[in-house]
């Protein structure tokens, strides 16, 4: 096990020391050899309502210092089996969205060029759509596994059609996800028309409003999921609004009424076993985080879908 990448200790290297970079891991430029590639895309020009997510990367790294490699609950030892480094920040145009969404594109373009799994610490949403583009020329089209409070489908915001709540309508127009195959857990909130979220679940997106769930182990939920989607390459995408804001109040577009964090913890790790070729973390937003809490938790939820990548281990 030694010869793979280890998180710095918190045993060897008091916590708040040492890289800033996802658990301690090491960075590295060069992927050859990465079974798993963290990465953080640091924007929030694609957001509507409250800024910051700009910041996410940083504070979801810096957070991520408190975890340890070993998962005593459901015994997945990840860096037992898996190459894990964290390659750093892509360069985005912070005074363009068009040109970011391009410039995220192309380095996935070139990271899935490695047989690699890139998982991604945003950011607002907008930032999902340029990553399925290239997650489906990789791959073809995905099983998507959406968490979100919102179903981000919007046509247009402001006459753009590129942002953060529209990403999902652009990937199925763009055929970039299998909508058969299309999860879409924790929606609510308020809304514009009774046919927000039904539109989407014409064209065969399957969604779990979070009043569905409430009250609910959702380890039935994450299986379910597990077992329709069978073998097919599937990303997970998980905004970090589908919580409740008591337990993630660090975010851009709070709904009340949302999931706790042991339903998304057990939603992850009922999903063990899909063929996982992507994921991303998106919209904390580390201004509205006075306690770094968001930051902690979305740190933690990262962990855990690392945890059930393909490939792991357990002890
Ligand atoms: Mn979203
Ligand atoms: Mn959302």
């Amino acid at each position: 096990m030694s010869e793979k990448n280890q998180p710095i200790s918190g045993n060897d290297l008091a916590r708040f020391s040492g890289p800033n970079t996802f658990m301690r891991l090491p960075s590295v430029n060069d992927l050859e050899g990465l079974d798993v590639a963290i990465l953080g895309v640091p924007m929030d020009i694609g957001t509507s309502w409250r800024s910051g997510t700009r910041f996410g990367p940083k504070e979801v790294r810096s957070e991520s210092a408190m975890l340890r490699p070993y998962n005593l609950q459901t015994g997945a030892a990840p860096f037992d089996s898996l190459q894990v480094a964290d390659i750093g920040d892509l360069a985005i145009n912070t005074f363009s969205l068009k040109d970011s969404l391009r410039i995220i594109a192309e380095s996935y373009d070139a990271i899935l060029k490695h047989d690699v799994i890139p998982m991604a610490i945003g950011g607002d949403h907008s930032i999902t759509l340029p990553i399925l583009r290239a997650i489906a020329k990789r791959h073809g089209p995905v099983a998507l596994v959406h968490i979100d409070a919102h179903a981000d489908v919007n046509d247009e915001m402001f006459g753009e059609r590129e942002t953060h709540g529209t990403v999902f309508r652009r990937a199925y127009e763009e055929k970039l996800i299998d909508p058969s195959k299309t999860y879409q857990i924790g929606l609510r909130g308020t809304g514009y028309s009774s046919e927000d979220f039904t539109e989407a679940a014409d064209w065969g997106f399957q969604q779990f409003p979070a009043h569905e769930l409430w009250h609910k182990s959702l380890a039935y939920l994450g299986a379910k999921i597990r077992r329709d989607i069978g073998d097919m390459p599937a990303y997970i995408t998980y905004d970090i609004d589908s919580l409740d804001p008591a337990y993630a109040p660090g975010t851009g577009t709070p709904e009340i009424g949302g999931l706790t964090t042991p339903q998304a913890m057990e939603l992850i790790r009922g999903l063990k076993g899909l063929n996982i070729v992507g994921c991303d973390l998106v919209e904390v937003s580390p201004p509205y985080d006075i306690t770094g809490n968001t930051a902690l938790t979305g740190a933690n939820l990262l962990y855990e879908l690392l945890c059930i990548l393909p490939g792991v281990t357990y002890r």
